[in-house]
């Protein structure tokens, strides 16, 4: 029987399932770089690190003595089916994507051969086994998820219990920024001759088809040897203060400590149980701060797998959520990424055109927060995120997006929504003492825009959470001011004309 295996783009591993199942020179294995995946108009970073990380592994594929053809086609259609009868395939194995969508694209291509899906292996925790977690419960929780995951992987435990006497160091994970923070600058790569390749291709294509951010400098790791590298950098000159700074924003500081090991570990060039053994073995070689070590395995062995847990769990009708039945179209500043004249919105949006990547503070009390009161239609936004940014795949930005970010899912991610206000920012970045808006006001020609909008949101949904456990403090606070005020905040979220995009897009599936 013929078998060949097809590697998904973010299936980047040796041993991922599909692969591990067919040794070298048992049958070919196909790649596939397609311009489908212009029809989400993606960041040109995005593009250039899945075009030329896709060809560093067929290469590294065929170095391992596999027979491998990574084939440039308009789309799956045109170049898949093609592919199976050239070779005579009677079977074709791929390891489950984490993105639905991918998988019904795969489907429905209509192969003439035998389709086989093999479990998907790049996470820790299965699919059947998060179910197995998750029934029976009336809550799903990310703390008691986490808790379970320390046990079950056996990450910082002595004798069965915590280290250091507690599960959570999260309340000493809050500094406000501090003056003179200089965190030490990220590990960035040069591009090779195949990364120069796939820029200029990009750069082609970005002169018909338009797409965001710019595609230089890129200084994305690309091979897993590089992607090690990286986390070897993170390891020795960050990790120690990756927690006190985790929610700061800093003014001409993108990356502060944060690991910006996403995109690896969402490609598959790294593991998350290598980068938990690593994270586990450098404290043991050094003293690593505990809130900073079990900060970082808080954010990948709970976070990460939690939301690629309840992203499958939630099920398909989970993306069509709109609890808040937030109707606001985008702004045109999100798709032309600056002209806000909000500086932690320029900030920001310059940094992710320059770069693909913002921190999680950055996307989430920054981009979402905003998106959240000012009503955006959460598809819309989920499609923006996802199209923005070099990590971002269906699994995740469902639920961090219309989960954590909106609550669009009315609290089944999120126990209350991370609705703030120009207060919020004032605290934990540097961006208001540049900017022409003043965080106190709410009303009048300097109010913050989202001091205002946070006002609207509560008079918005007042009713909604009035008797909310974790809201009504907010909602008791709003129903304290007079109606004059209430009438006044109204007007000063009516005046915000930011305007849709001309081109306002609607969101578009992710493809195979
Ligand atoms: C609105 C919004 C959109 C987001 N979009 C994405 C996305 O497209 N892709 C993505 O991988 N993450 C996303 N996140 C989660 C998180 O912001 C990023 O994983 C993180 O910022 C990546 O940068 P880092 O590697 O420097 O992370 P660090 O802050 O250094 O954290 C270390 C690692 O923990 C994991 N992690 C941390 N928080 C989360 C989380 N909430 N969900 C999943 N994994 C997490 C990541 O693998 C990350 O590399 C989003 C969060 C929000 C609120
Ligand atoms: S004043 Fe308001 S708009 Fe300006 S930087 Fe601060 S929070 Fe952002």
């Amino acid at each position: 029987m013929a078998t060949g295996v097809w590697v998904l783009p973010d299936q980047l591993h040796q041993g991922q399932a599909a692969l591990a199942s067919l040794p070298p020179g048992r049958g070919p294995v196909l790649l596939l770089e397609s311009d489908a995946s212009l029809r989400e108009r993606p960041h040109r970073q995005k593009l250039v690190l899945f075009w030329s990380a896709q060809r560093h592994f067929a290469a590294e594929l065929k170095a391992a003595g596999h027979q491998v053809e990574l084939i440039e086609a308009a789309s799956a259609a045109e170049a898949v089916p093609a592919w199976v009868q050239r070779h005579g395939l009677d079977e074709l194995r791929l390891m489950e994507p984490a993105d639905r969508p991918a998988r019904r694209a795969v489907e429905a291509l209509d192969l003439p051969c035998r389709l086989v899906w093999l479990p998907d292996n790049h996470f820790l925790w299965s699919r059947d086994d998060f179910e197995g977690w998750a029934q029976g419960r009336r809550q799903l929780r990310m703390e008691f998820f986490y808790r379970e995951g320390r046990r079950r992987f056996d990450v910082l435990l002595h004798n069965g219990e915590p280290l250091g006497g507690r599960w959570n160091f999260d309340s000493e994970n809050r500094r406000p920024p501090a003056k003179g923070l200089q965190p030490p600058q990220p590990l960035l790569f040069s591009p090779d001759a195949i990364t120069t390749a796939v820029i200029a291709k990009v750069e082609r294509l970005a002169a018909t088809t338009p797409l965001p951010g710019q595609a230089q400098p890129f200084g994305w790791a690309i091979t897993r040897t590089q992607a090690l590298a990286a986390l070897d950098q993170f390891l020795h000159d960050r990790l120690d203060d990756f927690g006190p700074w985790q929610d700061v924003m800093v003014t001409g500081q993108p990356d502060l400590w944060h690991a910006r090991l996403s995109p690896y570990l969402n490609l598959g060039l790294l593991r998350p149980d290598e980068v938990l053994r690593r994270l586990e073995a450098t404290a043991s070689e050094r003293a690593v701060p505990l809130a900073s070590l079990e900060g970082c395995i808080r954010q990948i062995l709970g976070w990460r797998e939690f939301t690629h847990g309840l992203y499958h769990h939630f099920g398909p009708d989970y993306p069509g959520r709109n609890a808040l039945e937030a109707q606001q179209p985008l702004p045109a500043f999100l798709w032309s990424l600056g002209g806000s004249g909000m500086a932690c919105v320029d900030t920001v949006l310059g940094e992710l055109a320059a770069s693909g990547y913002n921190h999680h503070i950055q996307r989430l009390m920054v981009l979402s927060n905003l998106a959240l009161i000012a009503g955006w239609n959460p598809q819309a936004t989920t499609a923006w995120f996802r199209a923005h940014y070099v990590d971002a795949h269906d699994w995740v930005m469902q639920t961090n997006v219309l989960g954590m970010g909106l609550w669009a899912d009315g609290g089944r991610l999120a126990s209350k929504p991370y609705a703030a206000s120009g207060a919020y920012l004032k605290k934990m970045s540097t961006y208001c003492s540049g900017c022409r808006y003043d965080p106190k006001q709410r009303t009048g020609p300097r109010a913050c825009p989202y001091t205002s909008l946070y006002w609207g949101f509560l008079d918005r949904h007042a009713e909604r959470f009035r008797n909310h456990p974790r809201m009504a403090l907010m909602v008791r606070q709003l129903e304290r001011l007079s109606e004059a005020d209430r009438s006044g905040v109204r007007e000063a979220c009516a005046a915000l004309e930011w305007g849709p995009a001309p081109d306002a897009r609607g969101p578009a599936e992710p493809s195979a």
